[in-house]
C-alpha cells in the first residue's frame, strides 16, 4: 500500500467535534481480560470492595465488574475525586458510561463538568485528554472505531 499524506485530517485538533475519534477502554487488553477485571475492580467503591475477594473477581468478566461501577459506585462521591491524576480520571470516567466510546471533547468537557462543582474547578481541555489518550497504554484505553458498527 503507497504512503498517503491522509495523516493530514489530524492536523486540525478538536474543531469538529464528530470526527475526532473516539476512545474506549480495551477490556480484553493488558496481559488478558483476569487482570482486567482486578483493574477495573480496584476502582469500585469501598462498600463493593468489601463484598468480594480478589479470586471471586477474578472469576468474573471485566464487563460484570464494570457494570457494578455503572449501577453503584459511579455515584458515590469519592469516585471521581478533583485530585485524581487525569489518565486515572479518564479510565474511571469511561467506566462510568458504561464504556461507551467518547472522544477528547467530550472527555474533557464531562471531566470539567464533574470538578466544575467543587471548590477549585478544575478545568480540563480537549488538547490535554487527547494527548493522554494517545498516551496511556497502560488503562487499555484504545481508538473504538472499529468496535462501532
Ligand atoms: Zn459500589
Amino acid at each position: 500500500m503507497p504512503r498517503s499524506s491522509s495523516k493530514k485530517a489530524q492536523a486540525q485538533p478538536v474543531a469538529e467535534e464528530q470526527n475526532s475519534p473516539r476512545y474506549h477502554i480495551n477490556l480484553e487488553s493488558s496481559p488478558d481480560s483476569q487482570s482486567m477485571s482486578l483493574f477495573i475492580a480496584d476502582r469500585r467503591c469501598y462498600a463493593c470492595q468489601q463484598g468480594d475477594t480478589p479470586l471471586d473477581v477474578l472469576a468474573k468478566d471485566p464487563e460484570d465488574v464494570m457494570q457494578q461501577i455503572v449501577e453503584h459506585c459511579a455515584a458515590t462521591p469519592d469516585y471521581l475525586l478533583l485530585d485524581t491524576p487525569l489518565k486515572e480520571a479518564a479510565f474511571r470516567l469511561l467506566l462510568a458510561g458504561g464504556n461507551e466510546p467518547m472522544n477528547a471533547v467530550e472527555l474533557g468537557r464531562a471531566l470539567s463538568e464533574r470538578w466544575a462543582m467543587s471548590a477549585y474547578p478544575r478545568e480540563v481541555s480537549a488538547a490535554v485528554v487527547q494527548r493522554l489518550l494517545d498516551h496511556s497504554p497502560y488503562y487499555g484505553i484504545a481508538k473504538a472505531e472499529e468496535a462501532k458498527a
